[in-house]
């Protein structure tokens, strides 16, 4: 059973991959040049997930998969949340954005830094039905970059049980306790009445 999961990024891809590796599925990436045509412009997680896999799911006659994401600050009322990818400016890197949030919380101790990464995943059948769920993974905000693994605000995140960011860790353990990995969780109840079935 073929899936394409509608991003461009590959690390995402990397994760869920690997989080269904016990599945009998074949995800794929989007084409870049259908990439382009994704547009997040909703105002939930949720919204943004479901017209992604949606438009996937339209250019390609697959059943699609859309993954909206981010990271939801306590001290800053939940910013950058939806706007994770965009929060230091419309085409901001990664560093650009670990920058200004480092920024936002300076001078903030440890037990101000909380933060949650959120991940929604949307499933879209070519037949029109979906299904949404959600992962959450809490999180203290760093006071500096640390790690090479991952992307985003990985090097950022540090998950509380292991005094270790995302960006330290090896992939296997944020393979488990990530935002992503709980999300996929979730998705798992839903994938045989999507035709995808365990290994
Ligand atoms: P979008 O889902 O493409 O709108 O963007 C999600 C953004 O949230 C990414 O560009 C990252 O900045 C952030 N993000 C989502 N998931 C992760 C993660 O697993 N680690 C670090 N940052 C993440």
């Amino acid at each position: 059973m073929r899936l394409v999961l509608a991003t461009r990024n590959r690390h995402k891809l990397d994760e869920v991959r690997a989080l269904l590796a016990g599945w009998d599925v074949d995800l794929t990436l989007l084409e870049e040049a259908e990439a382009a045509d994704l547009v997040e412009d909703g105002v939930t997680y949720a919204a943004n997930a479901l017209k992604k896999a949606r438009a996937a799911c339209r250019l390609t006659g697959l059943t699609a998969l859309g993954d909206d994401s981010g990271l939801e600050v306590e001290a800053l009322g939940g910013a950058p949340g939806l706007r994770s990818r965009r929060y230091a400016g419309e085409r901001a890197t990664d560093a650009e954005n670990n920058a200004r949030l480092l920024a936002a919380l300076r001078g903030l101790p440890a037990e101000r830094r909380g933060a949650a990464f959120v991940c929604v995943l949307a499933i879209v059948a070519p037949d029109g039905r979906w299904e949404v769920v959600t992962g959450r993974c809490p999180v203290v905000v760093a006071e500096a970059p640390r790690g090479q693994a991952g992307f985003g605000y990985d090097p950022l995140g540090i998950v509380p049980e292991y005094g270790m960011t995302f960006a330290e860790l090896p992939p296997e353990v944020k393979n488990k306790v990530s935002h992503r990995a709980r999300a996929v969780e979730a998705l798992k109840a839903h994938l045989p009445a999507f035709g995808i079935h365990p290994r």
